[in-house]
C-alpha cells in the first residue's frame, strides 16, 4: 500500500503514520525527520538547511524530492508517507513517479493545532518527540529512549508555527483537491486513540 498522510502542523500526522505504517508492514517515511537527521549529521547540506528549518520555512523542491525519492526506491512494496509533497510541484513530482493509493487528511483547527505545538518537545539527541500533556515521557524533560534531554523544536515557536500553518492553508491544502478520489478525510482533533479507531475503520485495516 502507498499511502498519503496530510494535515496541519501537530495534526498527529507523525503519530498516525506511525501506526498505520507499522499495521501495514511498510515504513513511514517522513520528509521532517529525514531533514532533521541530515540537520543533527552537521553535514554541510545539514548546516544549510538547519537555518531554513528554524525559520519555519520550506526548501526547495528539488533538495526534497531527491532525498524522498531515493527512499521510495528502496521500498518498492509500499510506505506511508508523511510531509511529502507539500506544493503542488512536489505532488507533480511523486506522481510521475509513484502515485499514493490512498491520502488520509487529518483535519484539525488551527487553533488547536497551536495549543499542540505549544507543549511539543523533542529529544535533542534522538529526535523522538513527545507533548507535555497528551503524550508526556516517563521522566520530565527526559527522553525514555536514550535518556538526553528534551528540547522546544525551533520551528515550533511562535512566529515560525504562523508561517508554517499559513504554507499549509496557501500550498499544501490544494492538493485535497488533486487527491479527492482516494481522500479519507478523519476528524483529527481527538485523542490519539480515537484518531486511529476512526483511520482503522474507514481504511478497513
Ligand atoms: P515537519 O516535521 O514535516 O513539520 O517538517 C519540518 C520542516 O522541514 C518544515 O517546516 C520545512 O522547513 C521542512 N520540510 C519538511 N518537508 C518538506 C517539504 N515537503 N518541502 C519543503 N520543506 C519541507
Amino acid at each position: 500500500m502507498k499511502l498519503l498522510i496530510i494535515g496541519p502542523q501537530a495534526s498527529g500526522k507523525g503519530t498516525q503514520a506511525d501506526l498505520i505504517a507499522k499495521r501495514l508492514g511498510v515504513p513511514h517515511l517522513s520528509s521532517g525527520d529525514l531533514l532533521r537527521e541530515e540537520k543533527r549529521s552537521g553535514s554541510p547540506l545539514g548546516n544549510e538547511i538547519a537555518a531554513l528549518i528554524d525559520k519555519g520555512e520550506l526548501l526547495p523542491d528539488m533538495l526534497v524530492w531527491e532525498m524522498i525519492r531515493k527512499r521510495l526506491a528502496e521500498h518498492p512494496e509500499g510506505w506511508v508517507l508523511d510531509g511529502f509533497p507539500r506544493t503542488t510541484s512536489q505532488a507533480a513530482m511523486l506522481d510521475a513517479y509513484q502515485t499514493p493509493e490512498k491520502v488520509v487528511l487529518l483535519d484539525v483547527q488551527d487553533a488547536v493545532c497551536i495549543d499542540r505545538i505549544t507543549g511539543r518537545r523533542v529529544c535533542a539527541a534522538c529526535g523522538k518527540d513527545y507533548h507535555i500533556k497528551y503524550k508526556p515521557p516517563k521522566r520530565e524533560g527526559v527522553c525514555d529512549n536514550d535518556g538526553k534531554e528534551l528540547v522546544q523544536r525551533g520551528d515550533d515557536h511562535p512566529d515560525a508555527v504562523r508561517r508554517r500553518l499559513a504554507d499549509y492553508h496557501a500550498k499544501t491544502e490544494p492538493l485535497l483537491h488533486r487527491y479527492q478520489d482516494r481522500l479519507i478525510k478523519i476528524k483529527g482533533d481527538q485523542g490519539i486513540q480515537e484518531v486511529w479507531a476512526e483511520i482503522r475503520k474507514r481504511m478497513g485495516i
